[in-house]
């Protein structure tokens, strides 16, 4: 075989560049180049596999294997050397392929006759796409420098087959990016969008792999890093008194961007005839490939950071990447790996629906969605890989399903279910000004969270009662710096003035965990769920605190107030609290202000201890509300933010159920007013049950006051109530096979 040298491989892609820029319609096209690359590289065979679906390969183009067996012969991912190679991502190498693990026959290709094997993975960007084979009759390794050309090679064909070069006639390959694709998730807020996609990150597509003029690529290539390196000195000197976390990945940055190793591969890889962006690209695929692989999490964060990295160099070289708000489409449907609650509201109600490929259904970017009303599905693998700008999608938070470039039949049946929904709302707008009484005779009162202004027109549409939970720090992300005083005055006067006297409970600010402040310096903490957050902060820096509560006051203007701390695990933190609503009553009194016309103050019951206070907190806090959100999350020791945990506990389970009921008998002995203000309130076999085991209010998302008040009004707690009892008795987990049982047979 011809050692490949430098010059040499960059014929070899000058000639698939003329391939490629040829007439000739796909699978000629795959042909060619399997034939070019078996010439230049001295070997009797070349092969291309291709995944014909996520589990199966096919092989699509030969040089020297047996020719009828294109597009017959078949493998599944991880099976023969081909699978393996596909499978683990790697290279595989061997003088002797009969005898290496994991080979598998294939008599029809006739590749018994060749006993040398070198496999390639072709990928890009983490997205498997096929397998490169060159194979020999003589028994050889084949040299570093020839898997290193073929590893080039391998990144041109990737690319080619993302422009969609092996499409057409005859094709070897159905498109990428254009084939209606069905990807499942979790449901995270219920609803149906349609619209177009929106990448929060847009991807950058390389359309000149190939290039002439190595110096030029090169000197692209070090002008881009040095641009680079000169934005990521600027960050970390802008950031030396702030975050530890943050400082930590700019710090990898640097190290990477002055990685000689990195260089070096670049520079080889140009060398070798790809343009600098298709260089930073190979490398990038080539560390999303490892980091599929690698357990170690420190690892895994650095290769994040490198993958990171390499995006801002690609979006350098290419100037593609960066959004321009105007070109957002009338309908977006936002897709993104992850997104904070801040980003989340940035976009606002502008967006119809949201798809995430990680995200978690207990995130408060999940509580924004829920606040604004947007479909929301998590956990949507490949998502991002997967759409492009401006797909057509379709969200389905019920089944949580996203429909990608969907075909008619799916469009026709989505758009149907759509008008049902619309129907099913409509008929709850028959109940809207009806009690929620149970046919036993309950009232149960219906409220609603809320966090921004555009929430309050629910207030009437819904039919709720006033607002359970008003989530003040939406309001503080919302913004780039701390709202002024004068400003939180205005706008709770607006939402008083909305509410037309109904009771509005405003929550003082809750930041801290996954809720982060912009313009507040982040603190380093291993846990921040378990951490410095809401009422800690409250009481450790008592002036935010203290402005919020002049704020609401002012607001209130002599009328009723009522004011909610969140997070209270001990009765002393209520105390404390209480004590700074009683000095800034005092102090608005000696200013002369109004002073609202009642106040009451309550406590979020969302740790278990509080549950366990002793009884004089119940008789002087003057309400509560259970934060079921958190107080499941800490009950069941599971991140509420990490699905994998999260969704093994039952909000049914009946040891749950038991400490809500607990706490329903403590206010009950204390005539404390309780209420339930978590996300299951919302949901209606939940709510129900919330409701039979004593919880008399529950504050839910607008959306849910119709279907819960629906349900409730055709049950009867009593008899549920007996119903939860008995599949406690019976040692059940969750009571919830139980119910659901005995609301089919209502
Ligand atoms: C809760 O924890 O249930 C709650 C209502 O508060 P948040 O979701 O804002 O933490
Ligand atoms: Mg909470």
């Amino acid at each position: 075989m011809v050692e490949s040298t430098e010059s040499e491989s960059r014929k070899l892609l000058g000639r698939l560049r003329e391939v490629m820029a040829g007439e000739s319609a796909g699978q000629e096209r795959l042909d060619e180049i399997t034939h070019l690359i078996a010439d230049s590289m001295g070997t009797e065979v070349c092969s291309v596999y291709l995944f014909r679906d996520d589990e199966t390969l096919e092989l699509c183009a030969t040089e020297g294997l047996n020719v009828e067996s294109v597009h017959q012969t078949r493998m599944r991912l991880g099976e023969g050397l081909v699978g393996r190679v596909a499978k683990f991502g790697k290279v595989v190498n061997t003088p002797d392929a009969p005898s290496a693990k994991g080979f598998r026959y294939m008599p029809e290709t006739g590749e018994e006759r060749f006993s040398s094997f070198l496999g390639i993975p072709i990928q890009r960007l983490g997205e498997k796409l096929g397998v490169l084979v060159v194979q020999s009759r003589e028994a050889r390794e084949y040299s570093a420098d020839a898997v290193y050309a073929l590893e080039v090679v391998a990144m041109v064909i990737a690319e080619m087959t993302e422009l969609g070069a092996f499409v057409g006639e005859g094709a070897a390959l159905s498109p990428l990016h254009q084939q209606p694709v069905l990807l499942p998730g979790t449901v995270a807020q219920e609803g149906a969008a349609e619209g177009h996609v929106w990448l929060h990150e847009p991807r950058v597509v390389v359309t000149n792999p190939i290039a002439d003029d190595p110096h030029r690529e090169l000197e692209r290539l070090n002008e881009a890093v040095e641009q680079l390196r000169v934005g990521v000195d600027k960050m970390l000197e802008m950031s030396q008194n702030g975050d530890k976390e943050q400082l930590k990945v700019l710090e990898a940055y640097r190290m990477f961007a002055n990685s000689k190793g990195w260089m070096k591969r670049m520079e080889e890889d140009i060398a070798r005839g790809l343009s600098a962006e298709a260089a930073v690209e190979k490398e990038q695929s080539q560390a999303r490939a490892r980091m599929g692989q690698v357990q170690d999490a420190y690892l895994r964060e650095r290769l994040a950071d490198l993958d990171d990295l390499s995006n801002r160099l690609l979006r350098i070289l290419t100037g593609q990447g960066s959004h321009n708000a105007a070109d957002l489409p009338a309908d977006p449907i936002l897709i993104a790996r992850n997104i904070g609650p801040g980003d989340l509201l940035e976009y606002g109600r502008s967006l119809r629906g949201i798809v995430l490929e990680e995200g978690s259904v207990g995130s408060h970017a999940a509580i924004v969605a829920r606040a604004l009303a947007i479909p929301l599905v998590v956990n949507s693998a490949r998502i991002t890989t997967e759409a492009l700008n401006g797909d057509h999608i379709m969200v389905d938070g019920e089944q949580g399903v996203v429909h990608l470039r969907p075909d008619d039949s799916v469009v026709s049946a989505f758009r149907d279910k759509i008008a049902m929904q619309a129907k099913a709302q409509e008929r709850y707008t028959s109940i809207r000004e009806k009690p929620a009484e149970t046919l036993d005779g309950k009232r149960v009162n219906l409220v609603m969270n809320a966090g921004l202004m555009a929430d309050l027109p629910s207030l009437n549409s819904s039919g709720a009662e006033g607002v359970g939970l008003f989530r003040t720090e939406l309001q503080f992300l919302v913004r780039n710096q701390m709202p002024k005083r004068s400003e939180l005055v205005a706008l709770y006067e607006r939402v008083l003035d909305a509410a037309e006297g109904k009771r509005v409970v405003f929550r003082t600010l809750d930041i801290g965990s996954d809720k982060v402040l912009p313009y507040m310096k982040p603190t380093d903490e291993p846990n921040p769920a378990l951490g410095w957050r809401a009422i800690r902060v409250g009481l450790d820096k008592p002036g935010i605190m203290r402005m919020q509560l002049q704020a609401l006051m002012r607001a209130a203007n002599g009328r009723p107030l009522t004011v909610m701390f969140p997070f209270v695990a001990q009765f002393e933190e209520y105390r404390a609290a209480r004590a700074e609503v009683e000095k800034t009553l005092e102090r608005e009194r000696i200013l002369g202000h109004p002073l609202p016309e009642t106040l009451e103050v309550g406590a979020m019951l969302e740790t278990p201890s509080l549950a366990f206070a002793p009884r004089k907190f119940f008789e002087e806090v003057e309400f509560l509300s259970i934060g079921g959100n958190d107080l499941k999350q800490f009950f069941f020791a599971a991140d509420r933010e990490n699905e994998r945990v999260r969704k093994r506990y039952d909000t049914l389970n009946v040891s749950f159920l038991s400490l809500i009921e607990q706490i329903v008998e403590r206010c009950a002995e204390t005539d404390t007013p309780l209420s339930f203000c978590g996300e299951d309130a919302g949901r209606p076999i939940e709510a129900l049950c919330l409701a039979a085991i004593g919880v008399g209010t529950l504050s839910m998302r607008p959306a849910s006051i119709g279907p819960v008040k629906s349900l409730l009004m055709r049950t009867n707690l009593d008899d549920l109530r007996k119903v939860i009892f008995d599949a406690r008795h019976r040692g059940e987990q969750s009571v919830r096979p139980a119910v659901m049982r005995y609301l089919r047979d209502l």
